[in-house]
């Protein structure tokens, strides 16, 4: 008997090729893509591993927990790493990177994590590229969170190492993700003798083997159902309009606000501006309850305590893929308030407003 989810075809190179071209259009960039076969923290550690070295030094924006675990894989290839650590309600600042950056010109990495979900914040990345470019630095960009949520422009950044994942506000799969890769960095891994070779968290192998052979023949056979789903993905992208997905995700911040609002939840974020669209975080006394609470009301409601200490005072309410849409906004706001035992009415009422008066 033949079942929807198994035997397909083999997936053909030229199919994997077109796939590739499609998430280079997506991020508008003339960089090679690879397509790497697993949830983003393989390209994320590959390019890590594939430019840090002992003798390098790392400037490490860390504005939430996926910037510590950056750190972490730096030491552990021997890097000198500069931590920059910034409050995880606010943004960093292109201030702040010169100024790290300024005296220091060994620094020749940095990494920064655009959007955060964790913490529901994201930083300006054109103006920190500025200040990186400025000094010279290969920049690594944690996109994940970020890609399909809000504007991502890697090439006009100078962002080297772009890494994406489909599973926030792509609404795609999460086995497989994605990195641009500049010449620069390119070059920079083809001459570290510790970059990962013959390695699953080879990029390099994936150069040689993949791009330089003309894509022609594929080092392994790929991760299937997520190339599939990820292609379907990219389809229904494209049938939106990537702007158009992008205004969703903001509108489903901007109710999300305006609803917590209107029950006296002040927003963990403060600034709008510094606020990521993929996900708004609120400050909750007693959080982990509150959302207990919560998810009792409403199972299906997108919202969960913060990770770690956040758990004690952050509530977070995810509005990504086919989440940031008006009626999930709407369950997500309905159980907080059945979980605080006030009226959901103003709240809807406010959301409501906010999402009509966000440009769409
Ligand atoms: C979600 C996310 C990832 C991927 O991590 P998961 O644990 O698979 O969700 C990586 N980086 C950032 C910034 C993210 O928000």
């Amino acid at each position: 008997m033949t079942h929807p989810l198994l035997d397909f075809p083999p997936l053909t190179a030229e199919r994997f090729a077109s796939i590739e071209r499609r998430v280079a259009e997506l991020l508008s960039t003339r960089q090679d893509v690879v397509i790497t076969q697993g949830e983003a923290l393989l390209p994320l550690e590959g390019c890590i591993r594939s430019c840090a070295r002992p003798g390098s030094t790392a400037l490490n924006v860390v504005t939430g927990p996926y910037g510590t675990t950056f750190g972490n894989w730096l030491r552990d290839c021997g890097a000198t790493v500069v931590d920059l650590e910034v409050p995880f309600d606010t943004a960093a600042t292109a201030g702040q990177v010169a100024a790290a950056l300024a005296g220091r010109p060994e620094i020749d990495f940095v990494s920064l994590v655009h959007a955060e979900a964790a913490t529901g914040n994201t930083n300006p990345v054109a103006e920190i590229g500025e200040a990186v470019r400025a000094h010279g630095a290969l920049f690594m960009l944690d996109a994940v969170a970020s890609v399909g949520a809000e504007p991502l422009l890697p090439d006009a950044w100078g962002v080297d190492l772009c890494v994406i994942g489909a599973q926030k506000a792509m609404g795609g799969p999460a086995g497989v993700s994605a990195v641009s890769v500049s010449d620069r960095a390119w070059a920079r891994f083809a001459e570290n003798p510790a970059a990962p070779r013959r390695s699953y968290l080879s990029l390099l192998d994936w150069k040689e083997r993949w791009i330089d052979g003309g894509r022609t023949a594929l080092l392994h056979a790929p991760a299937q159902l997520e190339m599939l789903a990820l292609e379907a993905c990219l389809d229904r992208i494209a049938a939106e309009g990537l702007p158009v997905v992008e205004a969703r995700h903001a509108a489903a911040a901007a109710a999300t606000r305006a609803g917590a609002a209107a029950m006296g939840l002040a927003p963990y974020v403060g600034r709008v501006a510094e606020a990521a669209p993929v996900a708004t975080t609120l400050r909750v006394a007693d959080a982990s309850l509150v959302a207990a609470k919560a998810l009792a009301a409403d199972p299906a409601a997108p919202l969960a305590a913060g990770g770690g200490a956040l758990a004690k005072e952050m509530v977070r309410v995810n509005h990504y893929g086919r989440a940031a849409s008006l009626p999930v906004v709407r369950s997500a706001l309905g159980a907080l308030a059945a979980a605080l035992g006030v009226e959901a009415g103003p709240a809807l009422g406010a959301a409501d407003a906010a999402w009509e008066a966000s440009p769409r």
